[in-house]
């Protein structure tokens, strides 16, 4: 009101996901947006926990909604799928983190990114091509780039994903499955999917400390990755504690706010700096 007639705004809580306007406005706001160039990619920094140097970064999308603030993905990315709009943002994505990496390659940083790729993405017929004409465009070895993926986005189309993802592994790309335990889908499909790590979920380590079945799981995935020679990363990590734990169990890497926050590129070469 304050503003006048005829404006929206939105209007979010930092600890909620939902926003008390209607879907299709959201949409709308999310194609101004899109139209706009208005989305931003961000990196979270995760650690090797045995040296405790620099493994590499994960790029998460950003929307920054004016006189409002951020907007979570898990508040947008569903409205970008339901829409379809995760195509054109995806690959504008994938896009933008070569470019990236291109400037910290160009910083003498070379270290690996993973991205995000929702399932409608993954599906799309031509996406293991597109994805490495990028990587050729600008001149970036395959083994710099890594997809994350949720167990439920590999099993919308398994026979499908499954093969686009040999493709991209035999291309040295890496292939991550995101928020690990969380899914319903049995384990055989590691055995299906060309995966290489596996991101123990964020759920397991919060309470790590003081629950000692989460403690067992997570001990538990670490073996069986270890077994399966995958690297294992720990998500969510925020305390010493948490890390020193994970590092008992041999874990190889983390990621979380005690390691750093995501942040944009600027700020990542300042971050980057400090470390040394
Ligand atoms: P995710 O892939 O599990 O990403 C990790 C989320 O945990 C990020 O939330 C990150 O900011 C947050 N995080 C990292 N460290 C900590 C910590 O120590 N404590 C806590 N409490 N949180 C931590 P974010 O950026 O809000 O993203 C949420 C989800 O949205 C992501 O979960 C991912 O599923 C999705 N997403 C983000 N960016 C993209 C993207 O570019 N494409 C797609 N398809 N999905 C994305
Ligand atoms: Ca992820
Ligand atoms: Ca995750
Ligand atoms: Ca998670």
């Amino acid at each position: 009101k304050r503003q006048g007639r005829n404006s929206i705004c939105f209007y979010q809580h930092p600890a909620k996901t939902t926003l008390p306007i209607g879907k299709v406005s959201l949409e709308n706001a999310l194609r101004l947006a899109w139209e706009n160039k208005e989305f931003e990619l961000w990196y979270q920094p995760k650690m090797n926990i045995a040296s405790g140097r620099l493994a590499g970064f994960e790029a998460l999308l950003r929307w920054h909604l004016h006189g409002t603030g951020p907007v979570s993905p898990a508040v947008f990315i569903p409205i970008l799928e339901d829409t379809g709009m995760i195509i054109p943002v995806g690959y504008w994505l994938i896009e933008q983190a070569c470019t990236d990496l291109r400037q910290l390659a160009d910083l003498g940083i070379d270290m690996p990114v993973a991205v995000n790729i929702a399932a409608r993405q993954l599906t799309q017929d031509d996406f293991a091509e597109q994805v490495l004409a990028r990587l050729r465009q600008h001149r970036l070895p395959p083994q710099r780039l890594a997809l994350e993926l949720t167990e439920s986005s590999l099993m919308q189309e398994p026979t499908r994903a499954a093969g686009i993802l040999r493709r991209l592994r035999q291309a040295q790309l890496s292939i991550a499955i995101d928020d690990f335990g969380t899914g319903y889908s049995s384990l055989s499909y590691l055995k299906r999917f060309p995966v290489d790590t596996l991101k123990i979920d964020r759920s397991f380590i919060t309470e790590m400390e003081q629950d000692a079945d989460d403690r067992s799981i997570v001990d538990a995935i670490i073996r069986m990755a270890h077994g399966l020679s995958m690297t294992v990363v720990a998500e969510g990590v925020e305390t010493a504690e948490q890390a020193a734990l994970l590092r008992q169990l041999n874990c190889d890497q983390i990621q979380g706010y005690w390691y750093a926050r995501p942040m944009p590129l600027a700020q990542l070469a300042a971050w980057l700096a400090e470390q040394q």
